[in-house]
């Protein structure tokens, strides 16, 4: 029995020869089917970035071939194509932000009960199952009542106040 190529990309078999390998390798399906394998890895924005920043490759275009295959100077991609990758690149993006918009929320949330907690002296107890007073009580800042008739406070004597923390920009680690 011939042996057979099968050819991952076009999932697809055919006799193992040199010629019919090289005419399939060369073939525009084959060179569309292995660059939309390797496009599907890559971040649709950047390449669409990358598109849209070559000209348009004439000959391809118009015969859907192109000696130069992947390596092309030119952008190789339809019109439509361009569309579909600008759709994909928003969708990735908006779905980005969706996520990221979740997660500061839930960080806020998560540092104001912590707040919370602390200021209560309160914590939570594994063994008990539930919050204990933990002994430790975060002082409330206020101004000493003998400086509070002074005007003009120096900002290092001035308490910070109590929800300055909520403001900080929580940045991720990793
Ligand atoms: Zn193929
Ligand atoms: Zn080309």
């Amino acid at each position: 029995m011939p042996r057979r190529y099968y050819c991952d990309f076009c999932d697809k078999s055919f006799a193992d020869n040199p010629v019919a390998r090289k005419n399939h390798m060369n073939g525009t399906t084959h060179q569309r089917n292995r660059k939309q394998h390797y496009d599907s890895f890559r971040d649709p924005e950047i390449l669409l970035f990358e598109e849209i920043n070559k000209k348009p490759c004439k000959h391809f275009l118009q015969s859907g071939t192109c000696t130069f295959f992947d390596s092309c100077r030119f952008s190789h991609l339809r019109e439509d194509e361009k569309e579909q990758l600008r759709t994909q690149a928003t969708e990735i993006k908006t779905k980005k932000y969706k996520r990221q918009d979740i997660k500061k929320d839930k960080n806020d949330e998560d540092l104001k009960t912590f707040l919370q907690k602390i200021e209560s002296g309160q914590k939570f107890d594994q063994k008990e199952g539930k919050n204990i007073h933990s002994g430790v009580v975060i002082p409330k800042y206020s101004i000493p009542t003998f400086l509070q008739t002074v005007a003009n406070l120096p900002p290092s004597l001035v308490p910070p106040p109590p929800d300055s923390f909520l403001d900080l920009e929580l940045k991720e680690w990793g």
